[in-house]
Formats: C-alpha cells, structure tokens, sequence
C-alpha cells in the first residue's frame, strides 16, 4: 500500500498549491432536498425521509433494502455490498438523508448504492455545491475534501500575473475564482460550471495557457543562445539540384530558403516543414542533408515505420551517391552483425547520412559529428525519441553543441493549434503541389457493389494502371487484420488471374516486404492488397486507383494519408471508398468530408472539430501535454490573449515570469525541450 503522500502525488499533487488547483470534475447539489414524491427517475436527487423498513432479500442478488418516507411519498435504498454495522444503523424512526441517482425499479422507485448520512434535526444542508474530484485509486472523494478545506486554512495563493492585466481581461482574481469552483454557492449555473464558461474558470484556464505561452517562450530563447554547427557550404547541394529531374516548386525553394538561413545561423535550428502528402518534402529534406554533409557534418533521417524508412532511403541513394555523399541504412530488422558495422562506419565518420527507423536512437548508434537530425513524420514519434536522436551529438563528445533538427509533417495543423504547440517552432509550409498532378476523384460505394467493382479493378489493371486495395482497420485484432487481407489477397488473385497481385502486411519480414514493395514500384505487381502499412510515404506515381475497404472504420487523417498514395503520376485518379452500410453517424461524416474535399488542412480542421485536438496531435505532444484545464478548441480566444499577456510580462519583470512558471510548470518542462 502506497503512503498517503505517494497517493497525492500520483495525482500530481505535491503541496498546498497543488490542492487547491486540484479542481472538480462536476459537482452534486446538496444544497436541497428534493420531496420524495417529485424525485422522478433519471435525475439525480437528495432526498431526505424516516426509516419505516429495512430487510436483507436473497432472491436474485442479495441485497439489503432500507424504505425511507418523507410527508410526500416512499423510496428504497438498496445495496448490493453492506455491513452488519450499516443495517444496525437504519434503524425504524432513524432519519436519513441520501443523494443519487432515481431509478424507476420493478417494486417502486430506488436508490441504488446513494450516499447517505444519518441527520439529525441540527443537520445542516450545505449551502454549497458539493465537488467531485479527479481521484485515484486508494483516495476518497472524502479525504481529497478533507485536504483542500485543510489547505485552504493554510496557504494563500498569491497572484502570479499583475493585477492590472488580469482586470483588463476581465477575469477575477485566482483566489476567489478557486474559491468559486472549489466551493461554488448554491445558486450558480452549474452549466456554466460544467461546460467551463464561468468566469472562474476562464481565469484557471487563462493562468494554464499562460504559463504554456511563457515557457515556450523562455524555451525557444534558450534555445537562441546554444550554439550548432554552421552549415553552410552549398556546393553538394548545387551539385544536387543540379541533377534533379526536375525544379522545385516556388514553395519548395521557398522552405529550403528558410531552411538553408536556419542552417547556416550557428544556432540550432528548430524547423517543422509541414506539407500536404505529395507535396515534396523529401526533396527539401535531400537538400538539407546535402548543406549538412557539405560542410563536413553528418545527417541523420528518421522515419517511423520500416516500409517509409525504406522508401527514403531507396529515393535517396541514387541522388547521395550522385554527389558523393555516403549513406547507409539501418534498422532493428537487420542482422546484428549488418548492424554493428554500420554502427562502426557511423562512429568513425565514413558514414554522412543514416537514414533508418528507431534503430537510429539506439544507445549503442554514436555519431561522430552529428550536424542534422531529420525527423519523418514527426507526430508519430513521443517527445523522447525526438530528443534521443538531437542527443546524438553531445553523446559525440561536442557538448556544447546542439545538432539542427527538421521535423517532417503531413498532418497540417490548425491555427490555435499550432500557436499553442509551436510557440517553440518555426514552421516552414509547402503549400502548393508539384506541377502535372492530376485531381483525384472520390468515390464511395456501398459493399454492395463489390462484385462490379472487383470488374472495374480487372480493367483497370488489363489497362496496365497499378492498383491499391487497401484493407480494414479491425481495431481490436491485429490478427483479424491479417486475415482480411489474407482473405482478400486470395479473392483477387483468383478473379484476376493471371495478372499478378502482391501481398504487404506489417507481419511479413523486412526482406520480404522490401521485395513486395519494390516490385510493385517496377510494375510487376500490378495489384497490391495492403494492411495500412501503406499509409505514410509510399510513393509509386503509377498507381492510380485505390480502395479502401470497410473505409467507414478509418480515421479522416488516415483516409487522407491514403488517398495521397494516388494522383501522383500523370494519369487520372480514382479512390474508391468501399463502405458497409449502415454507417454511424460519425462515420457518415467522415466519408462526406472525404468526398467533399481534398485539402489537407480543411480535412484537418474538420477532424479537429470531430474529434479534440488531443488525438490529432498525439497525447504525448509537448504543448499539449502541459494542459489539464485547457481544451485548445474551446478555449481558443484564451490562447490568443495568453499569447498578449505572456509577451507583456516577459518584456516587463521577469520575476513575475518565475513565479508564475514555478506554479504552473514546475517538474513538467522537460517536455517543452522537445
Ligand atoms: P511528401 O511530401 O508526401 O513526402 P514526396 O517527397 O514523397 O512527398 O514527393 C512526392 C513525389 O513528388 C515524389 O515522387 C517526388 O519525386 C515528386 N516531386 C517532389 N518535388 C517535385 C517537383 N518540384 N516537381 C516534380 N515532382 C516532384
Ligand atoms: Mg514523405
């Protein structure tokens, strides 16, 4: 059994200060008593009555069933768990007074399990809402009353934002807000309470998202006065321009631009270069690494998943070895002896980019000279491994230094989002696509149609188009996962023999899905069944028709991700949304959003609003996880005034600045190093 202190802290609770920003979910009126009679069944009430029955019943599940009557009617307590002391204390004439939720029962109406109390004539009705708690297991909702009502006799909160921006706001003073929430009277809204309008709120919800502006402020100020290496000999980078097969787009040179300023500065660069799937962000990260190992440093590409990992590095390895930089490959599915020589090569320097999957945070990788760490796909990744890797320098030897670091994205995040997450950021976006490509048509079709369009697919593929059919998600098995394919592997390989289908699934061996991959990208395979492995980067510009089955059981990030895989080439596109019927009203939307639109960020923005920011980002994201209070939707115009008030306080006096971090952050800024 843990200590009560070991208990508290579980909940992050570590001091006075803690308590009382400890603050309740909901709360139970206890401030009324309901008369018996107008307790209707759904609500929840308290009511108040004599004992006139008590009786332990064993049919069905034992139960013990107290009868209490007030002037107005009766209603049954009824428990299924109870003490020998608990039925001596209902005794007949005893008053009672018990709080929870009415339910119609076979025999009249109950109370299952309520709280209660004997009350006396003396007793007391609170005159406040009573608070319900975020607890853990081993605290009672009791005991955390307890502690709170004891902190209060104790501790005062200071202020830690100057009053005077605080009243222009128009919020109230932290102290009487927490007094509000902790205690609110009887005759506040407990709507605005609940949906977290009320002011008290606002000013708790203020304070969070300020101390999020302040420090990831103070983190991207720290970061300005680390050194990094200057990076900034262009001429392998010239040489690869050179021999691309085609031009940049202007977004394209414009983000490399941003880029290239960064990498030259001396200071690390922080850089997300975000972009819709296709957009071209492969290219940019080449020539990154390209500025890096010209200037006699090393690059590193991590990517989260084999097959992207893979992918990248096929794309990269004719253009490095072009310009005579060095690149290698690895990842945990390599044998261990393949391993350790390119660990060798990469410690000795005669690596300069390593391009590879989580392998690349290893403790054993040491770098020599480290210059870039590119992450792919950054999101997939937590705040620690993105870390690991920038930490591959000073594990060089060169501590004083940092390595620039590239983040890579293609979920395009909303603007509250990204004022809040990216404080600490500077964002590069490619917002236009590369010249030629074609739109891609969505469909959807019901299951009912699937036999015509297994037709359409053999056309297609007779027609020399490549194909995806991409198979369901089944959440709670990823062994169903393979079944389905498996089982949709065999279907088109008999309807369309003897055209060749491909087979690629998260299970098979590295080696194996290498081969499948890369004969799908030659064309040999002209149909290729796919788990979701597919989802991130593959890149195969003749594939043009894709399907998605059992699409309604997908995200919308993850439908947007797939349908990127097509319209890369020049021939007209077509994604096919195969749905079962009948859909949930989510899932209807998601296939409607998905055929209304095609932009990245429209789509994201609509997912924000389906489903909360948390899950767009990842919960372990660094901005957001610093939030308790705070909902980045909801809350947006707080965020915006955060943003004000946080630049005011830092140009003015920092002491301000400390002590309202010390309350807000304390022990959590780790995260913010990210
Ligand atoms: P993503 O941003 O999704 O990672 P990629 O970097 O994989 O996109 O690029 C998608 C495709 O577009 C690749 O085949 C790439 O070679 C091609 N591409 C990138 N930039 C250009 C460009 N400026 N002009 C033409 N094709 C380009
Ligand atoms: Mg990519």
């Amino acid at each position: 059994m843990d200590s009560p202190l070991a208990r508290f802290a579980k909940l992050g609770i570590r001091c006075d200060a803690d308590l009382l920003l400890h603050l309740p979910l909901r709360y139970e009126d206890e401030t009324r008593i309901c008369p018996i009679a107008q307790a209707l069944p759904g609500q929840v009430a308290q009511v108040q009555g004599e004992v006139v029955r008590r009786e332990i019943v064993n049919r069905g599940r034992r139960s013990l069933l107290v009868e209490i009557r007030d002037d107005s009617a009766t209603l049954t307590l009824r428990f299924f768990h109870f003490y020998g002391s608990q039925l001596r204390q209902f005794e007949p004439g005893t008053r009672i007074r018990a709080i929870g939720e009415i339910r119609g029962g076979l025999f009249g109406r109950e109370l299952l399990h309520p709280r209660y109390q004997v009350v006396h004539d003396d007793t007391a009705v609170p005159t406040t809402l009573t608070p319900v708690y975020p607890t853990a297991q081993g605290i009672g909702q009791a005991a955390l009353r307890g502690a709170i009502r004891a902190a209060w006799k104790r501790t005062r909160l200071d202020e830690t934002v100057p009053a005077a921006l605080i009243a222009d706001l128009g919020l109230p003073p932290l102290e009487q807000a927490l007094r509000q929430l902790h205690e609110p009277p009887a005759d506040v809204s407990l709507a605005a309470l609940e949906e977290r309008e009320h002011p008290a709120w606002q000013r708790v919800i203020f304070d969070e998202l300020l101390a999020q502006q302040l420090s990831l402020r103070l983190a991207r100020a720290a970061r300005a006065g680390q050194r990094a290496p200057v990076l900034d000999d262009a001429r392998q980078v010239n040489a690869l321009r050179d021999r691309l097969p085609f031009d940049l787009t202007a977004a394209q040179a414009r983000c490399w631009r941003e880029i290239a300023t960064d990498l030259a500065s001396g200071q690390p660069m922080n850089r997300l270069l975000q972009g819709d799937v296709g957009s071209g962000k492969t290219v940019v990260a080449a020539l990154s690494a390209a500025m890096a190992v010209g200037s006699g440093w090393q690059a590193a590409l991590m990517a989260p998943t084999e097959i992207l990992a893979e992918q990248h590095f096929r794309k990269l390895e004719p253009w490095m070895q072009a310009i005579g930089v060095r690149i290698a490959w690895l990842s945990s599915s390599m044998k261990e002896g393949a391993k350790r020589t390119v660990r060798q090569a990469v410690a000795a320097g005669e690596v300069d980019l390593l391009v590879g999957t989580h392998a690349l945070i290893e403790e054993s990788v040491a770098f020599r000279r480290l210059g870039l760490a590119i992450v792919d796909e950054q999101h997939r990744f937590g705040v620690a491994q993105r870390l690991a890797l920038r930490g591959k320098l000073a594990a060089g030897g060169q501590d004083a230094m940092q390595p620039h670091q590239l983040m890579m994205s293609a979920t395009p995040i909303p603007r509250t989002l990204a004022m809040t997450y990216y404080a600490d950021l500077d964002v590069s976006i490619i917002d236009e696509l590369p010249p030629g490509r074609q739109p891609i048509a969505t469909r959807l079709v019901s299951a009912g149609r699937r036999d015509e369009l297994i037709d359409r697919v053999h056309e297609a593929a007779r027609q020399g188009r490549q194909i995806y059919w991409v198979c369901p998600l089944i959440e709670e098995s990823e062994a169903l996962d393979l079944q389905t394919a498996q089982d949709t592997f065999a279907e088109l390989s008999a309807a369309l023999a003897p055209i060749e289908i491909g087979l690629a699934h998260g299970r098979l061996p590295a080696a194996d899905k290498q081969a499948v991959m890369q004969r799908f990208a030659d064309g040999g395979i002209r149909v290729l069944v796919a788990t979701t492995v597919i989802e991130v980067g593959v890149d195969v510009p003749n594939a043009s028709l894709m399907v998605v089955e059992h699409a309604e059981r997908f995200g919308l990030a993850q439908l947007h991700q797939l349908r990127g895989r097509v319209g890369r080439g020049s021939a007209a596109s077509v994604c096919v949304l195969l749905y079962h019927p009948p859909l949930s009203p989510p899932a209807r939307e998601r296939l409607k959003i998905m055929y209304e639109t095609q932009d990245g960020f429209e789509i994201a923005r609509r997912d924000l609003v389906l489903r909360g920011p948390g899950e767009l980002l990842g919960a372990r994201q660094s901005g957001v996880a610093m939030l308790r209070f705070a909902d980045l939707q909801r809350d947006d115009g707080l965020v915006e005034r955060a943003r004000d008030v946080a630049d005011r306080m830092l140009a003015g006096d920092p002491a301000w600045v400390e002590r309202h971090l010390a309350r807000w952050v304390a022990g959590r800024d780790e995260f913010l190093k990210a």
